[in-house]
């Protein structure tokens, strides 16, 4: 991988392209993942590239309904594969629960790659090369999933996904739990818990949360998914981005206008 400078001021975000750029040439991302991560990035920049008040919140909603679920599944692709794959591991094995690789751009040699990839990085099991069930509602391909893993599963974590699949996820009456950097894409929309947040810091985050609330009794978990307002925590994540976008522009205009008394922001227009 090429040699970036830890200093440089968009280090993460130049390591992450470097990570999908890799797995696209050792074959486990497609291109498209490519695009899929720019889209991401844009609003990891808009969001000041940090993990919001919103994005905590949901996590803990999230690892307290990972704790609670009776078989609760992990999916990986291509990117998350490229982006996290120790990390995904470990939040797998924190829950003693199985991965089940599921592309967008299915092929077998894609597959078998991450499932290799997940083996190597420390995964007790890895599903998805040998799928025996559909997902109703979708096209071939993309509707494949495995008995024991991903189709029989109460809970599905599923990162970096595109709004059909969760739909049919959730019409399958799953709860589904996003990570998207979007709060306004269909997945944060029509997922239970969705954690506006990069991967790269979600995944992690998650792992400590489920650590730290495995501690806790049952019915503390259960009020605290009780409470949790998904469609709240997403109008939080957009106001999160104004209040960012607000304080930069306020910035600006006080660099901009050297020994003036006041600024300007959005808010005085
Ligand atoms: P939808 O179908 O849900 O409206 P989409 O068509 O944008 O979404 P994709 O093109 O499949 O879906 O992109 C996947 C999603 O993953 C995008 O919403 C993008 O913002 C998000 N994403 C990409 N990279 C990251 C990342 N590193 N961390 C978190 N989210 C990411």
């Amino acid at each position: 991988m090429t040699d970036i400078p830890e200093s440089h001021p968009r280090y993460a975000s130049l390591v992450a392209r470097e990570r999908v750029t890799e797995g696209v040439k050792r074959g486990f991302t497609s291109c498209q993942g490519l695009i899929a991560q720019g889209r991401g990035e844009c609003f990891d920049y808009l969001l000041g590239e940090r993990t919001t008040y919103s994005a905590e919140a949901a996590t803990k909603a999230a690892a307290a309904l990972l704790l609670l679920a009776e078989r609760p599944a992990l999916s990986v692709n291509g990117n998350v594969a490229a982006l996290v794959p120790e990390e995904i591991v470990a939040l797998a094995n924190a829950l003693a629960i199985p991965l089940e690789v599921n592309l967008f751009h299915r092929s077998e040699e894609r597959v078998k790659k991450i499932a290799e990839l997940l083996l190597e990085k420390g995964a007790k099991e890895v599903m998805g090369e040998h799928p025996d069930a559909s997902v109703p509602g979708l096209e071939h391909a993309r509707a494949l999933a495995t008995r024991g893993g991903i189709y029989d599963a109460d809970v599905v974590l599923i990162p970096l996904e595109d709004g059909d699949r969760c739909e049919a996820l959730t019409a399958m009456g799953k709860k589904v739990i996003a990570i998207d950097l979007n709060p306004l894409s269909r997945t944060a929309r029509k997922a239970t818990v969705s954690i506006v947040d990069n991967i790269l810091r979600a995944v992690p985050h998650l792992t400590d949360q489920v650590r730290q609330l495995s501690a806790l009794p049952r019915t503390d978990l259960e009020r605290m998914v009780q409470e949790y307002d998904n469609e709240k925590v997403l109008r939080d994540a957009v106001q999160e981005i104004q209040d960012h976008l607000n304080r930069q522009f306020s910035c600006t205009c006080t660099h901009r206008r050297r020994g003036a008394e006041s600024t300007i922001s959005l808010a005085d227009k």
